[in-house]
């Protein structure tokens, strides 16, 4: 059986910006903010953060697939769009979207239904059965639960912040998978790879009891 690659797999020889390609940008605040050299506008969201660029091998040649790691703008474009992480179609229903959550490293337990604040793009109908299936990461964490959610909405960024050096010539990476609510500030100098999503009126639904409807939905 081939390998299952979902749509926001990283892929080795897809890369992140060099530095020469940032610049420091002095709006008129007066607070440097990270920029590219050669601006342009999809690079920020409409919270005005700036996005990683990432390089785009020619048809046929990419590397290896990164199953553990997820590219920003692919994973940007699921989570806008609520597309399904694995097949990029439609992930919403008229019953809700599905979102796959289970416990990430350094976290005490499951987090309580209302307060869950997710990267993970959802999975749609058509594909969920075969993730539980096939993604091995999947079968063996235990504390993967399949979530039913009626309502989602944007509420941040993750990504690298980087901070001015002492001569103002150039950003410094400082702090990696820094979070960025959109409730609070932006951070002048992130570079952001993954957007969020909090999850409203969430179930938990059984992962050999999906309702049809979901299943049925693409
Ligand atoms: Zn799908």
């Amino acid at each position: 059986m081939p390998a299952l690659v979902p749509y926001v797999a990283a892929y080795s020889n897809e890369l992140g910006p060099r530095e020469s390609e940032l610049c420091i940008e002095v709006p008129r605040n007066g607070v440097p903010r990270i920029a590219y050299v050669h601006p342009r506008p999809e690079d920020r969201d409409a919270h005005g953060n700036l996005w990683a660029r990432m390089t785009r091998p020619p048809e046929g040649e990419r590397g290896r697939v990164m199953f553990d790691c997820m590219d920003p703008l692919r994973q940007r474009e699921c989570m806008t769009g609520l597309l399904c992480q694995v097949c990029a179609q439609p992930a919403e229903t008229s019953a809700g979207t599905v979102f796959v959550e289970w416990q990430r490293p350094g976290e005490q337990g499951p987090k309580p239904l209302d307060r869950i604040t997710t990267d993970a793009p959802p999975v749609c109908g058509a594909c969920l059965p075969v993730s539980l299936r096939r993604c091995s990461f999947l079968r063996e964490e235990e504390s993967v639960r399949v979530l039913l959610v009626r309502k989602s909405v944007i509420s941040g960024v993750s990504g690298t912040l980087y901070r001015v050096s002492d001569d103002m010539k150039r950003w410094i990476p400082s702090e990696q998978d820094a979070y960025s609510s959109f409730n609070k500030p932006r951070y002048p100098g992130m570079l952001a790879q993954r957007l969020y999503r909090k999850l409203r009126g969430v179930t938990v639904l059984e992962t050999n009891g999906i309702p049809p409807a979901l299943l049925a939905a693409n």
